[in-house]
């Protein structure tokens, strides 16, 4: 046996503008770590792959793991990157002569590099690809003042996959057990135990996804970034009624009336996804959330939204921002829109920043003046994909 590789795809919590963890995150019709399955399986000294994932994936995400040649385990993660390392491992039921260490968030790897590191790595023993740091390296401990300039020709930057000997590897990750270490990755644990660890040339274009521009330049690696942004226009309104509670804007607010509506009536809610899903060509929420469907009367408006933000994020699509207006006399919107943020941000898994909720009054005119209803428009900004229509 030759080498078996360890894709280590085991968060779940990280959110990076997205619900979905972005190694699961679509490009171009694929998962993000499915490229790397794909390269492990196409790499001639590879036997065998364990996936390391986050515990209870969906059926589907498993099948499509599971349909990539050479895929002999998946296994659930840990809390930390080494914790999931370490289940890794133990899924390793081969004897293989090299282990591989790579990280399911960095697609671009290629064959090549894999086939060199494994070589290097029977040879020397641990080998891990690195590119040496081209800026000027400052040293400043609160982040604001430098206090030294580093020297910038000592230091590297570690890249996936690492390779080690199988009994180096298992030697390490045992050494770290004993003595209770947490690893930031698998060669500070191998140089923890004493082994040296030799660096192989690795590549730029070997990016790690850890933000929302990294996904961008994968995506221009790939040749499906399209720069392509569409808009979209909500709207929509409520009549207020004593005796329902007021939901708006994504929160639940103190107050004498609410919205009455087949939901819980949160108009802002509602014209937002309207708009999300004005902006990716996919009609409105009345479709996909009929009035007199008795199966979601009461629903919250919150689960509305997060539906249409997965419906988005499936086609492989980025909500950019969203701007909302509530048009009502009472409440006053400015004592509840920092909430009212939070809660659209968390749910849409966008950051704060990329939404704004305003109040508008009318000076009394109009249903909105009299207190008769609410109103809300909201515009949102989408990112399309290639091949999206
Ligand atoms: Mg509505």
């Amino acid at each position: 046996m030759s080498a078996v590789a360890i894709i280590v795809g085991g968060g779940s919590g990280e959110r990076f503008g997205s619900g979905v963890p972005k190694q699961f995150f679509p490009v171009a019709g694929k998962m993000v770590i499915e490229y790397s399955l794909a390269a492990f399986a196409a790499a001639p000294s590879i036997e065998s792959i364990v996936a390391v994932v986050p515990p209870s994936l969906p059926g589907s995400v498993l099948d499509t793991i599971f349909s990539y040649r050479k895929v002999s385990a998946v296994v659930p993660g840990g809390k930390t990157r080494h914790l999931s390392v370490l289940s890794g491992l133990e899924a390793v039921k081969e004897t293989p002569a090299v282990i591989l260490v790579h990280d399911a968030v960095r697609p671009l790897i290629d064959v090549e590099t894999i086939e060199e590191l494994v070589s290097a790595a029977k040879e020397k023993g641990a080998v891990i690809p690195a590119i040496p740091v081209s800026d000027s390296l400052k040293h400043s401990a609160d982040g604001k003042k430098v206090e030294k300039t580093v020297q910038r020709n000592h230091h590297f930057r570690a890249q996936t996959p690492q390779a080690f000997r199988a009994d180096i590897l298992r030697e390490s990750a045992r050494n770290a057990k004993e003595r209770g270490l947490d690893c930031t990755d698998e060669a500070q644990m191998v140089e923890l135990a004493g082994y040296p660890v030799f660096l192989l040339r690795g590549g730029e274009k070997n990016v790690k996804i850890t933000s929302p521009h990294d996904m961008t330049v994968v995506k221009s690696l790939l040749g499906t970034y399209t720069g392509e942004f569409r808009v979209g226009l909500g709207y929509d309104a409520h009549r207020l009624v004593k005796g329902r509670e007021l939901y708006l804007g994504g929160i639940k607010i103190d107050w004498e009336s609410g919205l009455l509506g087949h939901s819980d009536g949160d108009c802002a809610l509602h014209a937002i996804a309207d708009a999300i899903l004005g902006a990716s060509g996919l009609g409105d929420i009345g479709y996909y959330f009929p009035p007199d469907d008795e199966s979601i009367r009461g629903i919250a408006s919150t689960e509305i939204l997060s539906k249409v933000a997965r419906m988005i994020e499936g086609r492989g699509e980025r909500i950019v921002n969203i701007d909302c207006v509530i048009i009502c006399q009472r409440p006053r919107i400015a004592d509840y829109a920092e909430r009212m943020v939070a809660s659209i941000s968390r749910v849409l898994g966008i950051e704060g920043a990329a939404v704004s909720v305003k109040g508008k009054t009318t000076e009394g005119m109009g249903f909105e003046g009299s207190g008769e209803g609410i109103s809300s428009i909201a515009v949102a900004l989408v990112e399309k994909e290639k091949g999206g229509d």
